[in-house]
């Protein structure tokens, strides 16, 4: 299904492919020859990885941004299918700390220490997500994506005025799927129907053409079946229906 092109990262500043574990010298290379903007007062910003089951996202944002910016990119860039909710994951000395959307009262201690304490997603991420801090963020508290994050170092620049809180650095190549009728490849897979393969099962895959064929054959011409393959770890989940272009507002040079 997926080949290994998946773990090739495209740097969306100069354009090169970059192999997955080349990607952070690269970066540290790549980002101060095209900073985020060319003039102003110079501030330190974090680079940061979010990562699922071979994709991947680096971002960069100031170190005075907030839980909430973060939030608002991966959800326009990767995830947001229909407003579910999410929450940031990450250990302040030793003790697991959740930030949510929920604890815009304040911050909480927990439940009689059986719940991690909960602080708002309007908190900064400076004095959280230092560099080498690791920490996870889930979208969706039914059919959860989980999503693994690591601050990888810090640059100083000027950010620009009118434009996004957030920069999308790197983004891994999309995943080559191949059509199992016919091996061209896929665009689609069907919600309904399994292949199974050994021990697992994934949906099944098609390219335009047999996705026509499959739905008029299988499912009574019923195309709300059918769910667009593009490069987010939310393909194929709930109501997910978003594309790499959803990258665009948040690339810039
Ligand atoms: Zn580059
Ligand atoms: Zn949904
Ligand atoms: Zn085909
Ligand atoms: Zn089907």
């Amino acid at each position: 299904m997926a080949k290994s092109s998946a773990l090739k990262a495209r740097c969306k500043l100069c354009g090169q492919d970059v192999s997955y574990g080349q990607l952070t010298r690269h970066l540290q290379k790549c980002v101060p020859d095209h900073p985020p903007a060319s003039k102003g007062k110079p501030e330190p910003i974090r680079v940061v990885r979010l990562s699922a089951s071979g994709m991947f996202l680096v971002l960069e944002l100031p170190a005075k941004s907030k839980f909430f910016d973060l939030d608002d990119a991966l959800r326009a860039i990767w995830l947001e299918c229909c407003g579910h909710m999410s929450m940031f994951t990450v250990r302040e000395n030793g003790e697991k700390v959740m930030y949510t959307a929920d604890a815009e009262g304040g911050d909480s201690e927990g439940f009689y220490g059986w719940l991690p304490r909960e602080k708002p997603m309007s908190s900064r991420i400076a004095d959280v997500l230092q560099v080498g801090v690791k920490g996870e963020y889930e979208y969706d508290m039914g059919s959860t994506t989980h999503l693994k994050l690591q601050v990888l170092f810090e640059h100083m620049a000027p950010w620009p005025r009118g434009k996004p809180k957030v920069r999308l650095l790197a983004r891994n190549l999309k995943p080559e799927y191949a059509c199992d009728t016919c091996g061209q490849p896929a665009v689609h897979a069907c919600a309904e129907c399994v292949m199974e393969e050994g021990d697992f099962q994934r949906l099944k895959l098609f390219c335009q053409e047999h996705a026509e064929q499959h739905i008029a054959d299988e499912h009574e011409d019923d195309d709300c079946v059918l769910m667009p393959l593009g490069n987010s770890p939310r393909d194929g989940v709930c109501g997910y229906e978003g594309t790499e272009e959803d990258e665009l507002p948040y690339v810039w040079t």
